[in-house]
């Protein structure tokens, strides 16, 4: 594995020159393996195998305690993990070349509320050897008509987009974002999305923690699931929907012959079959097949509705499957 070289002061030369593996082919962005982290009596990792590649938008979806600013945190290089390794960039997390090419954004941040926010974006570009223009990173981040404004008289949504101007800064190729969207309102929410969506056209590797099924599903090119410390789901998000069971179909009982009804549990790609009512509730992962198998029996199929599985019911199926410990 390749090692950032020790003996090079950070910022003599070019931060590509300490990895001239790193923009080659095939070397991941980042790469955890086994990775293991224990807090006294609390397993917060329980071996996390991950690959993320240049250029790839990835949301870390999980439930509160999941362990997603943990694993944040070790690709940081602010926590050590227990067990397992880290390579970011190509190197390790804590490197000075690794953390010049990298930006964060985390849960909790503070600032000095006194700063306009263009002087403290200056003060941040003030860390990194090639920063990104100060007019170029207000405008990223909405934040130009607010440039001269006192941080402390800013909104919570404006607040969030001053730290992910501040992520930017150093104009970095890898970006990390644990639960960027905390505490704003659906509008605000959604311009954000549109800000972090700039970023990712550029071509930044995105990691991004997030509880918001609903976010993962917009952002992200690629969804690793995870529930107490484990990966339980990686793949698109049309993907992790299709293993979780696409759809609720509901039709009238009575008008299913006995026999389909009798067989109707045991059909390929069916889920589960619930009466609801008058009516019956059949899960399944492809609506439509399913539908075409039940026009071809006698059945007469009435008040027929198709619910899709909303991103949300198919982690939650997921994260469902995985036995408690
Ligand atoms: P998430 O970000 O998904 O909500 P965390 O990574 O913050 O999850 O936490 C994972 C688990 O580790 C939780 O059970 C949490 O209580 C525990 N934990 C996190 N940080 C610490 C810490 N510094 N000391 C002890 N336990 C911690
Ligand atoms: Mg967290």
């Amino acid at each position: 594995m390749l090692q950032p070289t020790p003996s090079t002061p950070p910022g003599a030369s070019p931060a590509s020159a300490l990895f001239p593996t790193a923009a080659s082919a095939g070397t991941p962005a980042l790469a955890m393996r086994g990775v293991t982290k224990r807090y006294g009596e609390v397993e917060a990792l329980r071996g996390i195998d991950l690959e993320v590649h240049a250029g790839e938008v990835v949301a870390i979806l999980g439930p509160n305690g999941a362990g997603k600013s943990t694993a944040i945190g070790i690709l940081l290089g602010l926590r050590a993990p227990t067990g397992g390794s880290v390579q970011v960039l190509g190197g390790h997390p804590d490197h000075p070349a690794v953390r010049a090419r990298t930006g964060a954004m985390l849960q909790q941040s503070g600032v000095a509320g006194t700063l306009t926010v263009a002087e403290l974006i200056d003060l941040f570009r003030g860390y990194y050897p090639a920063p990104r223009p100060r007019a170029d990173l207000l405008a990223a981040a909405d934040l130009a008509d607010l440039a001269g404004r006192r941080i402390r008289t800013l909104s919570g949504g404006q607040l969030q987009r001053l730290y992910f101007a501040l992520a930017l800064a150093g104009d970095p190729e890898l970006v990390f974002l644990d639960e960027p969207t905390t505490g704003m309102d659906l509008e605000s929410r959604r311009r954000f999305w549109e800000v972090i969506g700039g970023l990712a056209d550029r071509g930044t590797t995105i990691l991004f923690a997030t509880h918001l099924l609903e976010e993962a599903d917009a952002l992200a090119s690629r969804i690793v699931v995870i529930d107490r410390g484990r990966v339980v789901g990686d793949g698109t998000p049309a993907q992790i929907k299709a293993t979780a069971g696409g759809a609720t179909i509901r039709i009238r009982a009575d008008g299913l012959d006995p026999a389909t009804r009798a067989d109707l549990p045991a059909w390929s790609g069916v889920i589960r079959v619930a009466p609801a009512g008058h009516r019956l509730e059949i899960v399944a992962r492809d609506p439509a097949d399913i539908l075409r198998r039940l026009f071809a029996t006698p059945s007469r199929i009435e008040e027929l509705s198709i619910e899709e599985h909303a991103l949300e019911t198919a982690v939650l199926d997921l994260v469902a499957q995985e036995p408690r410990a």
